[in-house]
């Protein structure tokens, strides 16, 4: 008898078999299948990457700049993330050796948790979330722990709640407000009393900032940034959103030497260094693109009132969210659950919303709706929500 025989139950790896895939990407399968959709659905700037800073990917090109950088990214584009870092946000790094330059908040999120978590560490996060970030923990061997949001909050964090769901294997708590998928921001007290459990606990704190520049109303304050906090804090943040970049996959992480070395080890291996070409076009995105920044913030902020005016108009109850691009409303008062309403409004009228469900239990109830499209579009897709909404009623 051979010993070294085996029977497989397959070749992949059963952590990743049990691994849902994303309900947002199953979902827009479906709507790739049909015309005339108006899609509310994916979470991305309906706006062109601004002329600066595609013309200086272009030049990037011209010039020949086809090697690859130093691992943690080019030093004139950490040195601006530091600079742009601490103007903005009131925290100082060191570009030498607490800043990494990434593909995107995506990779910094899994190389943080590579970086991070030992086989069994759990992981808090708020939820209704982005979808990647249980899958993210996983994949990394760690325990996703989702912590429930309320509408009656406005979707911020209840440190009380947060204070429950610690147990002697939290390691990382991830923060993401301005959040995606609810707009939700912290109150500033509330944020000095999570600071404190995490200082209390002995928690890393990641912050994924990636909506921070895109807020309606108040200042934003990152956590990184409150006394005692610079030191346990994980500071992740992008160009994806604010500057429009989703397709040049560049991103950032700043924080403890000890963290960054740690990750730098993961990237190094993984990824080597970010693209050379997008590396160069991020720097011209901190340094020149604020005006164009500015000025697509101003577009989002009024789409944002049309679409919550609207929604409530139609009889689905919506708050005013303070941050990112997308709304929340509740669809509770069709009777119909968050994967219904999503799938019949779509054959119905031809609309595309996301079903609250996809971004966690407790997004049940909901469904997101992005608001990043030309503003006649989001008149017509509430007007057709409308007429869904009032054909229930028959
Ligand atoms: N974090 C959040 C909260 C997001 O919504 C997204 C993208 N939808 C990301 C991170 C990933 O962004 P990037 O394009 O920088 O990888």
């Amino acid at each position: 008898m051979n010993d070294s025989k085996c029977v497989r139950k397959g070749f992949v790896a059963d952590h990743i078999k049990s691994l849902p895939k994303s309900g947002i990407r199953r979902f827009f399968d479906l709507v790739n299948t049909m015309d005339d959709v108006i899609s509310l659905g994916v979470g991305e700037p309906d706006f062109v990457t601004p002329w600066t800073i595609r013309e200086t990917g272009i030049f990037s090109l011209e010039k020949g700049h086809t090697s690859y950088t130093s691992n943690l990214g080019t030093p004139a584009l950490r040195r601006e993330v530091c600079r742009y870092v601490r103007d903005n946000y009131h925290v100082s790094y060191r570009p030498e050796d607490e800043c990494i330059i990434t593909i995107g908040v995506s990779e910094a999120l899994d190389i943080a948790m590579r970086a991070l978590l030992d086989p069994g560490d759990e992981v808090l996060y708020t939820e209704p979330c982005f979808v990647s970030y249980p899958a993210e923990v996983r994949m990394a061997h760690g325990i996703p722990v989702p912590i429930e949001t309320k509408v009656e909050d406005a979707f911020a964090l209840d440190p009380a709640v947060l204070r429950r769901k610690i147990t002697p294997r939290t390691k990382v708590l991830l923060l993401n407000f301005p959040c995606n998928p609810t707009g939700a921001v912290m109150p500033l007290e509330s944020l000095k009393e999570v600071a404190a459990i995490a200082m209390e606990h002995d928690l890393v704190v990641i912050t994924d900032e990636i909506y921070s520049e895109l807020l309606y109303e108040g200042e934003h304050v990152s956590i990184a940034s409150l006394p005692g906090m610079r030191d346990r804090t994980l500071f992740l943040h992008g160009f994806s959103k604010a500057f429009a970049m989703t397709g040049w996959r560049v991103g950032y992480a700043c924080g403890p030497r000890e963290i960054i070395d740690a990750m730098m080890k993961v990237h190094q291996y993984a990824i080597m260094c970010a693209s050379t070409m997008a590396q160069e076009a991020a720097l011209e995105a901190l340094r020149n693109g604020e005006k164009e920044m500015l000025r697509m913030r101003e577009s989002y902020c009024e789409r944002r009132n049309l679409m919550v005016d609207g929604l409530n108009r139609i009889g689905l109850d919506c708050l005013l969210p303070k941050g990112a691009f997308y709304t929340f409303p509740s669809v509770k008062s069709t009777g119909l659950s968050s994967t219904e309403f999503a799938e019949q409004l779509l054959k119905a009228e031809k609309v595309a919303v996301v079903p609250g469900v996809a971004f966690g239990a407790c997004g049940e109830g909901f469904v997101r709706c992005c608001y990043a499209t030309s503003a006649s579009d989001l008149i017509e897709a509430i007007d057709r929500m409308g007429r869904f909404v009032q054909s229930l009623k028959h």
